[in-house]
Parts: C-alpha cells; sequence; structure tokens
C-alpha cells in the first residue's frame, strides 16, 4: 500500500505494506504476529474477500504428495519444482523433527528471500513475506494449492485453520510403512 495511514493508530511499514499495531492472537511460531495485523476485514462474514493477506505473509505448508501435484499443474519435475519455488520447513512432533514443503517466501524486491530448495531457519520463518507463487491478486497454482491454504480462512476461529502441527503429522504418517 503506498497510502500514508492516519495518525489514529499505531502502524509501522513492513515488506511495502502498512501494519496496524495491536493486541492479536496467540501466534506460537511468531512473537510479533502478536503484535502485528494486517488492516481489518471489511466484511468478516464475507469470509475470503481475496485480499491477498494470507499470501503475502506467509505461504500455506504443502500436505504430502502435494508438491507433486503442484509440479505437474505447471509441468515441472517435482525435483525441479522444489528446487526453484519451495522450501523445506518443519517443526518438531512426538520428540521427531518433521520436514514438510513450502513455498518460498519472497522479499521486497521479489527476489526469493532464501534460495529455493533448502532448508529455512528461525530467522526466515518469522519473517513476513509474500508467496512466490502469488501474481495477479491470485494464487499461480491454485488447482494444485498447498493443504494449508486450501483450509485455511482468515475469518475462521484460530483452532479452525489448519495447525502446523496437524500437518507435520500428516507428514508423518506418510513417512511409516
Ligand atoms: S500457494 Fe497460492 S494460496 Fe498458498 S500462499 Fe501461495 S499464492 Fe497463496
Amino acid at each position: 500500500m503506498s497510502d500514508t495511514p492516519s495518525a489514529s493508530a499505531p502502524r509501522l511499514a513492513a515488506l511495502g505494506e502498512w501494519i496496524v499495531r495491536r493486541d492479536g492472537a496467540s501466534q506460537e511460531e511468531n512473537p510479533y504476529w502478536d503484535l502485528e495485523e494486517p488492516e481489518p476485514h471489511p466484511d468478516p462474514s464475507l469470509g475470503c474477500v481475496r485480499r491477498g493477506v494470507c499470501c503475502r505473509s506467509s505461504p500455506g505448508w504443502f500436505g504430502p504428495g502435494e508438491a507433486e501435484e503442484a509440479a505437474a499443474l505447471v509441468g515441472m519435475t517435482p525435483d525441479a519444482f522444489v528446487r526453484a519455488h519451495l522450501v523445506v520447513d518443519g517443526m518438531e512432533v512426538d520428540g521427531r523433527f518433521v520436514h514438510v514443503f513450502a513455498p518460498v517466501k519472497l522479499g521486497p524486491h521479489g527476489e526469493p528471500a532464501i534460495e529455493p530448495g533448502r532448508p529455512v531457519d528461525a530467522l526466515y520463518r518469522v519473517l513476513r513475506g509474500t508467496c512466490t507463487f502469488f501474481v495477479d491478486k491470485g494464487c499461480g497454482i491454485y488447482g494444485a494449492r498447498p493443504y494449508e491454504c486450501r483450509h485455511y480462512d482468515c475469518t475462521n476461529e484460530p483452532e479452525d485453520n489448519p495447525q502446523h502441527d496437524a500437518i507435520a503429522r500428516m507428514w508423518l504418517a506418510a513417512e511409516e510403512p
């Protein structure tokens, strides 16, 4: 957003958009998200109105087998797709670190925030960044978008949105014989 916000609310500019600072829901993975939220939804009863806030904040996690489907959608091999567009994120579940794929976030100048195809660290995890597949205010892999993206709606109660530990457990289950 290029408009300068009014002085009525404390705000800051982050990655080219104005962020309102106020009390927010608990967010275990990113303590800063407790204080920073995007502009309020114009009418939560409408659900997703394609503001792209989630796509411009933190790309969703793929479920097992979905990166292959997204690769096929864009005509790439899974290996080339991962190396070009995804990162390896993850979390600990039941004492095991579980790896998952996610689209790479872009930096403020539109370049990948880190080299795709690599594991991410805690610093990358807290960075707000636009998903590499977010084009023309829409998803460039909509037909094969990640599990988290398919089930997330910013107007849901937090507990009704996909939880990362649940997605990690899907990957864990997929690994088991
Ligand atoms: S994969 Fe698509 S729906 Fe998911 S964050 Fe990226 S642009 Fe948004």
